[in-house]
């Protein structure tokens, strides 16, 4: 089977040296997922990743989400995961594609909320149109959210909590929310349990 979405992600990758998971399309789960993982690789930001479609469409946040409606935080796309990456936490080795220590920050369900003249339109194509809003239900964040590219080229995107009951311009979870949402560790634990 052509692994086409998974090219970009297996390409950058040697399996043999990290720990993270082959990329393969995978049938898709009962409800479509949301994750966001924080990556302490050379320079920290958190990946935000949407499934769709059997893969998660990936950007990269440097400051992360906030529940601020009226902060936009910079979201530059990056290539397509594997579903199984929700799953991820651990540490790539240093010298390795992305190498630096990942903790699954939040992952929940999402509901897909774009519509045009009264139909429901899909994530896929609300992405390719550079407009996606949703609805997460993660443990740490809730309520709607927008996706918006900005420019004319697909590098710059903005990421922004709609305004809703789960909007909260005082709340600040990356900083009061650290741990991982699977596993309760910090980043400084999950890089000493590789070490070990
Ligand atoms: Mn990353």
């Amino acid at each position: 089977m052509l692994e086409e979405p998974m090219r970009d992600y297996n390409g950058r990758r040697d399996f043999r040296k990290t720990p993270e998971p082959r990329g393969g399309r995978r049938r898709p789960r009962r409800e479509a997922i949301f994750v966001i993982q924080e990556h302490a690789a050379s320079t920290h930001h958190y990946d935000f990743r949407l499934e769709v479609d059997g893969v998660l469409k990936s950007w990269a946040v440097p400051k992360g989400p906030s529940t601020d409606p009226r902060v936009k935080r910079l979201a530059v796309p990056t290539e397509d995961h594997p579903l199984d990456y929700a799953d991820f936490e651990g540490v790539i080795p240093a010298g390795e594609y992305g190498g630096g220590t990942v903790l699954v920050w939040d992952r929940g369900p999402y509901d897909n909320l774009n519509e045009a003249g009264g139909r429901k339109v899909p994530m896929a194509a609300a992405i390719a149109n550079g407009h996606a809003v949703f609805r997460l239900h993660g443990q740490k964040l809730r309520g709607g959210w927008a996706l918006q590219r900005i420019g004319s080229d697909d590098a710059n995107w903005l990421l922004v909590k709609m305004r809703d009951d789960d909007a909260d311009a005082r709340r600040r979870p990356t900083s009061t929310e650290p741990c991982s949402v699977i596993s309760g560790r910090t980043l400084a634990e999950i890089g000493k349990a590789a070490d070990g």
